[in-house]
């Protein structure tokens, strides 16, 4: 993510951050009870939790089962705003349910049928609480079908910015970091469960819908127009895409022949010379980073209200023509967020600090020292500033999730650890990381492990200082 005017101060969260909670629905959702923990124990169907535990969103996911495959089929008639959908969800369960949790947040839901029979649910705030007609088996395979509709709703973050489905005067974005998938679609929404998606999205037939992986088929039908995208790849939910508008569609090639759609909103200016760009940029990540992870590439520039630029898969999101420095944020985050993404959200700084410092690296390709000269302006800031408070990686609360520490002192971190260990030797402990992790998530010890290995070098006393302890590290 980037925000257009830079990373969010730390400072004055805390207003926002009342005004969020302000607008979060409903009671929380009861948890697993003691009884339900005890029936667990011994095998016997209980109640799956109605959250994963991430210490900055305890209700985001769900506990008892994973996703292996999300089959979204959407209809969006932008004059009356109304959204009919149908999700078929093919899961795996981790234990014995009696009931489980969906995250969903605003829409009126249908029908809900589980391996076949239609089930009982119930909805408390964003969660939909699901009661199938007969348990559910530990380990085992299971489909739950979800047929919804409604005018969607924007969830407003703790920072304040709108999240997940998001109106335009031609349509609608969908830029659904951390938790706005739920405003869309029926989810196991966090990062710790990625999964495939099919999403067809069906527009009248003067809009466009893009989504993410590749396009597969597109029919027009009675003055309604089909999309259909394919993401054959592993994907948090907060990555998919389901943008609406009227749009230029753009092809290219990329590396390897690779497949580039890009969606630029008529309207916008430049956006057509950036995303021609694109090619180029995959090609200098790809010596950096390795193979792109993904099937397919390229932008969609629509005009919105958003005020930040997503790195959804394959396909970044941008309000309005991003400068290059931008789409190599974006596009960086392809290796470091989505094709490995954090493992809870207290270690979003691995997306953020990976793409603010690539930026610094394809500065200095031009500016030979442009990235120690960033370093060391950052590090001259004094002791009270924002950019100290709180460490990358434990930014504490929700609000915080996108404030300057994941951001500069994150990129800040890893230039730390690449003067420590000589740039090769950094490049190639990314490489290993993007490869290793790929299709799954990591946290930040891991990192920590992994770079000691390909370097040879103890990196404790250097993660804590530039990752874990409060204020400016000392001796950089
Ligand atoms: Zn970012």
């Amino acid at each position: 993510m980037t925000f257009r005017f830079g990373p969010r101060p730390t400072a004055g969260a805390a207003i926002v951050l009342a005004l969020g909670a302000a607008l979060l629905p409903g009671p929380l959702p009861a948890t697993a009870t003691g009884t339900d923990r005890q029936a667990a124990d011994a095998g016997r169907p209980s109640a799956g939790s109605a959250g994963v535990g991430d210490p900055l969103f305890p209700k985001a996911g769900n506990g008892g089962y994973r996703v292996g495959h999300y089959d979204l089929r959407l209809t969006y008639a932008p004059q009356r705003r109304m959204l009919r959908a149908r999700a078929t969800i093919t899961a795996r369960t981790t234990q014995a349910l009696s009931s489980f949790h969906l995250d969903l947040y605003g829409l009126t839901v249908d029908r809900v049928v589980v391996a076949g029979d239609p089930a009982r649910w119930e909805r408390r705030g964003q969660e939909l609480v699901v009661r199938p007609a007969r348990p559910l088996a530990a380990d085992a395979a299971f489909t739950i079908r979800v047929r919804y509709h409604g005018a969607p709703r924007t969830y407003i973050d703790p920072d304040g910015s709108l999240d997940g489905w998001s109106y335009t005067d031609d349509g609608a974005v969908v830029a659904a970091e951390p938790v706005g998938a739920m405003t869309v679609f029926p989810a196991n929404n966090h990062p710790s469960d990625k999964a495939r998606f099919d999403v067809a999205i069906r527009v009248p037939d003067n809009l466009k819908a893009v989504s993410n992986g590749v396009l597969t088929g597109r029919r027009t039908s009675h003055g309604w127009t089909t999309w259909r995208w394919h993401e054959p790849d592993q994907m948090a939910t907060h990555l998919m895409t389901a943008t609406i508008g009227r749009f230029r569609m753009l092809r290219d090639r990329g590396p390897g022949g690779l497949p580039i759609w890009s969606f630029i909103d008529p309207r916008t200016s430049g956006a057509r010379a950036i995303a021609h760009r694109i090619p180029a940029v995959l090609r200098r990540l790809e010596r950096w980073y390795g193979d792109y992870p993904f099937v397919s590439s390229g932008v969609i520039v629509d005009r919105s209200r958003l005020g930040y630029a997503l790195e959804v898969q394959t396909r970044p999101l941008f309000d309005g023509t991003p400068d290059l420095s931008t789409l190599v944020h974006e596009l960086a985050h392809q290796w470091y967020g989505n094709a490995v993404s954090p493992r809870t959200w207290q270690h979003i700084w691995l997306n953020e600090g990976f793409a603010t410092y690539t930026e610094w690296l394809w500065a200095a390709r031009r500016h030979p020292g442009a990235a120690q000269s960033r370093f060391d302006r950052l590090y001259r800031e004094p002791a009270g500033s924002s950019l100290w408070s709180p460490p990358p990686a434990d930014p504490g609360r929700a609000a915080n999730l996108f404030g300057r520490p994941v951001y500069d002192r994150g990129a800040m971190a890893l230039h730390a650890l690449r003067t420590q260990v000589g740039l090769a030797t950094f490049l190639q402990a990314g490489r290993r990381w993007a490869q290793v992790h790929a299709g799954g998530s990591a946290r930040t010890s891991q990192l920590r492990t992994l770079a000691e290995r390909v370097s040879g070098e103890p990196l404790g006393r250097l993660f804590a200082d530039w990752l874990w302890r409060d204020g400016r590290p000392d001796g950089y």
